[in-house]
Protein backbone atom coordinates (compact mmCIF):
# COMPACT_ATOMS: atom_id res chain seq x y z
CA UNK A 1 0.00 0.00 0.00
CA UNK A 2 1.45 3.35 -0.89
CA UNK A 3 2.37 5.84 2.30
CA UNK A 4 0.43 8.75 2.68
CA UNK A 5 1.71 11.17 4.53
CA UNK A 6 0.09 11.32 8.29
CA UNK A 7 -0.53 14.76 8.39
CA UNK A 8 -2.55 14.87 5.06
CA UNK A 9 -4.44 11.78 6.10
CA UNK A 10 -5.15 13.32 9.85
CA UNK A 11 -6.27 16.61 8.44
CA UNK A 12 -8.63 14.54 6.02
CA UNK A 13 -10.35 12.68 8.56
CA UNK A 14 -10.87 15.93 10.82
CA UNK A 15 -12.29 17.29 7.47
CA UNK A 16 -14.51 14.00 7.52
CA UNK A 17 -15.11 13.35 10.84
CA UNK A 18 -19.43 13.35 10.22
CA UNK A 19 -19.84 12.97 6.42
CA UNK A 20 -22.82 11.77 5.69
CA UNK A 21 -22.96 10.02 9.34
CA UNK A 22 -25.33 12.01 11.72
CA UNK A 23 -25.12 12.21 15.49
CA UNK A 24 -28.08 9.85 15.71
CA UNK A 25 -26.87 7.50 13.06
CA UNK A 26 -23.61 7.17 15.06
CA UNK A 27 -21.24 5.10 12.53
CA UNK A 28 -17.92 5.69 14.26
CA UNK A 29 -16.09 7.63 17.69
CA UNK A 30 -13.44 9.60 18.34
CA UNK A 31 -11.23 7.52 20.88
CA UNK A 32 -8.80 9.97 22.44
CA UNK A 33 -6.25 10.04 25.31
CA UNK A 34 -5.63 13.17 27.33
CA UNK A 35 -2.06 12.21 29.06
CA UNK A 36 -2.41 15.59 31.00
CA UNK A 37 1.22 15.77 33.03
CA UNK A 38 2.11 12.55 32.89
CA UNK A 39 4.52 9.87 31.26
CA UNK A 40 8.21 9.93 30.02
CA UNK A 41 9.82 9.48 26.83
CA UNK A 42 10.31 5.71 27.68
CA UNK A 43 6.50 5.28 28.46
CA UNK A 44 5.09 7.24 25.48
CA UNK A 45 7.50 4.93 22.77
CA UNK A 46 6.39 1.29 24.74
CA UNK A 47 2.89 2.78 24.38
CA UNK A 48 2.77 3.48 21.25
CA UNK A 49 4.61 0.08 19.64
CA UNK A 50 1.97 -1.24 21.82
CA UNK A 51 -0.84 0.34 20.34
CA UNK A 52 0.72 0.28 16.67
CA UNK A 53 0.96 -3.69 17.35
CA UNK A 54 -3.32 -3.25 16.92
CA UNK A 55 -5.03 -3.02 13.95
CA UNK A 56 -7.68 0.30 14.98
CA UNK A 57 -11.20 -0.78 13.23
CA UNK A 58 -12.43 1.31 10.92
CA UNK A 59 -15.06 2.91 12.74
CA UNK A 60 -12.65 4.13 15.05
CA UNK A 61 -10.62 7.26 15.10
CA UNK A 62 -7.79 7.65 17.69
CA UNK A 63 -6.32 10.25 19.07
CA UNK A 64 -3.54 10.75 22.20
CA UNK A 65 -2.96 14.49 23.90
CA UNK A 66 0.76 14.05 24.71
CA UNK A 67 2.64 16.65 27.17
CA UNK A 68 4.44 19.07 24.96
CA UNK A 69 7.79 17.44 24.39
CA UNK A 70 6.43 14.22 22.85
CA UNK A 71 4.46 15.79 20.23
CA UNK A 72 8.13 14.89 17.85
CA UNK A 73 7.99 11.37 19.37
CA UNK A 74 4.14 11.24 18.28
CA UNK A 75 5.03 12.74 14.57
CA UNK A 76 7.84 10.40 14.34
CA UNK A 77 5.86 7.25 15.85
CA UNK A 78 3.03 7.56 13.89
CA UNK A 79 3.71 8.86 10.52
CA UNK A 80 2.02 5.88 8.61
CA UNK A 81 -0.34 5.13 11.42
CA UNK A 82 -4.61 6.32 11.67
CA UNK A 83 -3.81 7.38 14.86
CA UNK A 84 -3.97 11.21 15.47
CA UNK A 85 -1.91 13.12 17.85
CA UNK A 86 -2.61 16.66 19.41
CA UNK A 87 -1.40 19.51 21.65
CA UNK A 88 -3.49 19.87 25.47
CA UNK A 89 -3.58 23.21 25.30
CA UNK A 90 -2.57 26.38 22.89
CA UNK A 91 -1.40 30.33 23.35
CA UNK A 92 -4.23 32.77 22.42
CA UNK A 93 -1.46 34.87 21.25
CA UNK A 94 0.06 34.93 17.84
CA UNK A 95 3.74 35.25 18.88
CA UNK A 96 5.79 36.86 20.97
CA UNK A 97 7.68 37.85 25.08
CA UNK A 98 4.52 35.20 26.08
CA UNK A 99 7.36 33.00 28.65
CA UNK A 100 5.89 28.99 28.37
CA UNK A 101 3.55 29.47 25.85
CA UNK A 102 3.02 27.57 22.73
CA UNK A 103 1.76 28.90 20.14
CA UNK A 104 -0.73 27.51 17.37
CA UNK A 105 1.66 28.65 14.11
CA UNK A 106 4.01 26.27 15.78
CA UNK A 107 2.08 23.40 16.28
CA UNK A 108 0.34 24.44 12.80
CA UNK A 109 4.02 24.30 11.86
CA UNK A 110 4.84 20.97 12.78
CA UNK A 111 2.04 18.91 11.83
CA UNK A 112 -0.12 18.92 14.77
CA UNK A 113 -3.68 19.01 13.58
CA UNK A 114 -5.97 19.24 16.91
CA UNK A 115 -5.75 20.94 20.07
CA UNK A 116 -7.65 20.53 23.45
CA UNK A 117 -8.91 23.83 24.49
CA UNK A 118 -10.27 25.09 27.73
CA UNK A 119 -9.79 21.75 29.99
CA UNK A 120 -11.32 22.26 33.24
CA UNK A 121 -7.69 21.74 35.16
CA UNK A 122 -6.62 24.95 32.53
CA UNK A 123 -10.12 26.67 33.37
CA UNK A 124 -9.92 25.88 37.01
CA UNK A 125 -5.85 25.97 37.70
CA UNK A 126 -4.76 28.32 35.51
CA UNK A 127 -7.70 30.95 34.97
CA UNK A 128 -8.60 30.11 31.08
CA UNK A 129 -12.19 31.92 31.00
CA UNK A 130 -14.43 30.80 28.49
CA UNK A 131 -13.35 34.38 26.63
CA UNK A 132 -9.31 32.73 27.02
CA UNK A 133 -10.97 29.36 25.59
CA UNK A 134 -12.20 31.15 22.83
CA UNK A 135 -9.79 33.14 21.80
CA UNK A 136 -7.47 29.49 21.78
CA UNK A 137 -9.71 28.01 19.70
CA UNK A 138 -10.12 30.89 17.03
CA UNK A 139 -5.66 30.90 17.15
CA UNK A 140 -5.97 26.80 16.47
CA UNK A 141 -8.39 27.46 13.62
CA UNK A 142 -6.60 30.23 11.96
CA UNK A 143 -3.84 27.83 11.84
CA UNK A 144 -6.05 24.78 10.55
CA UNK A 145 -6.08 22.90 13.96
CA UNK A 146 -9.34 21.69 15.20
CA UNK A 147 -9.94 22.74 18.41
CA UNK A 148 -11.65 19.90 20.77
CA UNK A 149 -13.47 22.31 23.38
CA UNK A 150 -13.73 21.04 26.85
CA UNK A 151 -17.14 22.08 28.65
CA UNK A 152 -18.64 20.78 31.73
CA UNK A 153 -19.74 21.89 34.78
CA UNK A 154 -19.08 21.59 38.68
CA UNK A 155 -20.97 19.49 40.73
CA UNK A 156 -22.35 22.51 42.85
CA UNK A 157 -23.81 23.85 39.67
CA UNK A 158 -25.26 20.15 38.49
CA UNK A 159 -26.57 19.96 41.79
CA UNK A 160 -27.89 23.57 41.71
CA UNK A 161 -29.75 22.49 38.24
CA UNK A 162 -27.40 25.47 36.80
CA UNK A 163 -25.31 22.91 34.14
CA UNK A 164 -27.54 23.97 31.11
CA UNK A 165 -26.44 27.90 31.71
CA UNK A 166 -22.98 27.12 32.86
CA UNK A 167 -22.62 25.01 29.56
CA UNK A 168 -24.03 27.53 27.11
CA UNK A 169 -21.90 30.05 28.72
CA UNK A 170 -19.15 28.12 28.00
CA UNK A 171 -20.47 27.17 24.14
CA UNK A 172 -21.49 31.27 23.76
CA UNK A 173 -18.27 32.54 24.57
CA UNK A 174 -16.82 30.40 21.55
CA UNK A 175 -19.62 30.39 18.95
CA UNK A 176 -19.09 34.67 19.36
CA UNK A 177 -15.22 34.72 18.69
CA UNK A 178 -15.66 31.34 15.72
CA UNK A 179 -19.47 32.21 14.49
CA UNK A 180 -20.08 30.09 11.47
CA UNK A 181 -16.91 28.15 11.95
CA UNK A 182 -18.09 26.93 15.13
CA UNK A 183 -18.92 23.73 13.15
CA UNK A 184 -15.23 23.16 12.97
CA UNK A 185 -14.69 21.87 16.78
CA UNK A 186 -15.03 18.95 18.54
CA UNK A 187 -16.46 19.37 21.77
CA UNK A 188 -15.74 16.96 24.73
CA UNK A 189 -18.48 16.93 27.56
CA UNK A 190 -16.31 16.24 31.02
CA UNK A 191 -18.82 16.95 33.84
CA UNK A 192 -16.25 18.24 36.51
CA UNK A 193 -17.22 16.12 38.89
CA UNK A 194 -16.53 13.30 37.20
CA UNK A 195 -13.05 13.54 36.13
CA UNK A 196 -10.27 11.32 38.30
CA UNK A 197 -13.05 10.61 40.58
CA UNK A 198 -14.53 7.50 39.18
CA UNK A 199 -17.87 8.79 39.53
CA UNK A 200 -19.95 9.21 36.15
CA UNK A 201 -23.53 10.39 35.45
CA UNK A 202 -25.90 8.08 34.93
CA UNK A 203 -26.73 7.21 31.31
CA UNK A 204 -29.39 9.29 31.57
CA UNK A 205 -27.81 11.98 32.72
CA UNK A 206 -25.41 12.13 29.78
CA UNK A 207 -28.33 11.63 27.29
CA UNK A 208 -30.11 14.66 27.88
CA UNK A 209 -26.79 17.07 28.60
CA UNK A 210 -25.35 15.59 25.09
CA UNK A 211 -29.22 15.90 23.72
CA UNK A 212 -28.84 19.80 25.11
CA UNK A 213 -25.28 20.43 23.72
CA UNK A 214 -26.14 19.22 20.23
CA UNK A 215 -29.52 21.49 20.20
CA UNK A 216 -27.46 24.79 21.22
CA UNK A 217 -25.25 23.88 18.94
CA UNK A 218 -27.89 23.42 16.29
CA UNK A 219 -29.23 26.53 17.76
CA UNK A 220 -26.19 27.86 16.00
CA UNK A 221 -26.62 26.87 12.48
CA UNK A 222 -24.28 23.91 12.81
CA UNK A 223 -25.16 21.22 10.57
CA UNK A 224 -26.00 17.61 11.93
CA UNK A 225 -23.20 16.21 10.25
CA UNK A 226 -20.86 18.55 11.63
CA UNK A 227 -21.92 17.59 15.58
CA UNK A 228 -19.14 15.46 17.29
CA UNK A 229 -19.55 16.03 21.08
CA UNK A 230 -17.49 13.35 22.77
CA UNK A 231 -18.14 12.24 26.46
CA UNK A 232 -15.01 12.52 28.89
CA UNK A 233 -14.73 11.49 33.01
CA UNK A 234 -14.04 8.45 34.56
CA UNK A 235 -14.33 6.15 31.51
CA UNK A 236 -12.82 2.71 31.85
CA UNK A 237 -13.05 -0.41 29.82
CA UNK A 238 -16.34 -1.12 32.64
CA UNK A 239 -18.23 1.59 31.44
CA UNK A 240 -17.62 2.39 27.63
CA UNK A 241 -19.88 -0.16 26.10
CA UNK A 242 -22.79 1.72 28.05
CA UNK A 243 -21.88 5.27 27.07
CA UNK A 244 -20.88 4.47 23.84
CA UNK A 245 -24.67 3.44 23.32
CA UNK A 246 -26.05 6.39 24.79
CA UNK A 247 -27.21 8.32 21.75
CA UNK A 248 -25.43 11.89 21.28
CA UNK A 249 -22.23 10.08 22.34
CA UNK A 250 -19.49 10.36 19.39
CA UNK A 251 -16.59 9.39 21.30
CA UNK A 252 -14.46 9.60 24.42
CA UNK A 253 -12.00 11.87 26.08
CA UNK A 254 -10.10 9.56 28.47
CA UNK A 255 -7.73 10.33 31.24
CA UNK A 256 -6.36 7.76 33.92
CA UNK A 257 -7.38 4.51 31.62
CA UNK A 258 -5.72 6.06 28.71
CA UNK A 259 -2.03 5.82 30.39
CA UNK A 260 -1.71 2.24 29.73
CA UNK A 261 -1.90 0.77 26.02
CA UNK A 262 -3.54 -2.19 27.09
CA UNK A 263 -6.92 -0.93 29.21
CA UNK A 264 -7.09 1.99 25.86
CA UNK A 265 -6.72 -0.97 23.17
CA UNK A 266 -9.37 -2.60 25.43
CA UNK A 267 -11.70 0.69 25.43
CA UNK A 268 -10.76 0.90 21.90
CA UNK A 269 -12.25 -2.35 21.01
CA UNK A 270 -15.31 -2.16 22.92
CA UNK A 271 -16.17 1.17 21.63
CA UNK A 272 -15.74 -0.32 18.20
CA UNK A 273 -18.42 -3.69 18.96
CA UNK A 274 -21.09 -1.06 19.93
CA UNK A 275 -21.29 1.33 16.97
C1 LIG B 1 -9.92 14.19 31.58
O1 LIG B 1 -9.31 14.83 32.41
O2 LIG B 1 -10.04 14.66 30.43
C2 LIG B 1 -10.52 12.91 31.95
C3 LIG B 1 -11.55 12.52 31.30
O3 LIG B 1 -9.95 12.21 33.00
P1 LIG B 1 -10.42 10.78 33.61
O4 LIG B 1 -10.77 9.88 32.47
O5 LIG B 1 -9.23 10.29 34.38
O6 LIG B 1 -11.60 11.05 34.48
Amino acid sequence: MDKIDIEMLVRRHLQELGVGVGSSEKKEYIVAANWKMNMTEKETRKFLTELKSTEIPENIRVMIFPPYPYLYIMKEMLRYERIAYGAQDVAKEEQGAYTGEVSAGMLGDMGCPVTLVGHSERRSYYGDTPEITAKKAKAALEHQITPMLCIGETLEEREGRRYEGVLKSQLDAVYEALGNRMGECLIAYEPVWAIGTGVIPSLEQIHETHRYIYQVLRGYGVSEEDIRILYGGSVNAGNVKDIASVKYVDGFLIGGAGLKADSFKTIIRLASEVS
